[in-house]
């Protein structure tokens, strides 16, 4: 299964789950403050071996920073 990076909103605490891609869109508990927390967006779940050619991450944007919220096959956006 996919790692994916969440962010807490509350604490700003960084962590990643293992889970499955039908339950990536979900939030996570943060392990800190126990809050709900949203998926970080970057470049990770994209990240295919060609780093020179990674674009800035769309702000509010539903993709990845690899797939500039277009379709992508990693993030299923
Ligand atoms: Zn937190």
């Amino acid at each position: 299964m996919p790692i994916y990076e969440y962010i807490c909103p509350d604490c700003k605490t960084k962590f990643e789950l293992i889970r499955p891609i039908s339950r990536c869109g979900e939030s996570a508990e943060c392990p800190k403050c126990k809050h709900q927390a949203g998926r970080a967006l970057s470049s990770f779940c994209c990240r295919s071996g060609n780093e020179s050619r990674v674009t800035a991450p769309i702000a509010g944007g539903g993709g990845c920073a690899g797939c500039g919220g277009g379709s992508c096959s990693s993030c299923g956006g």
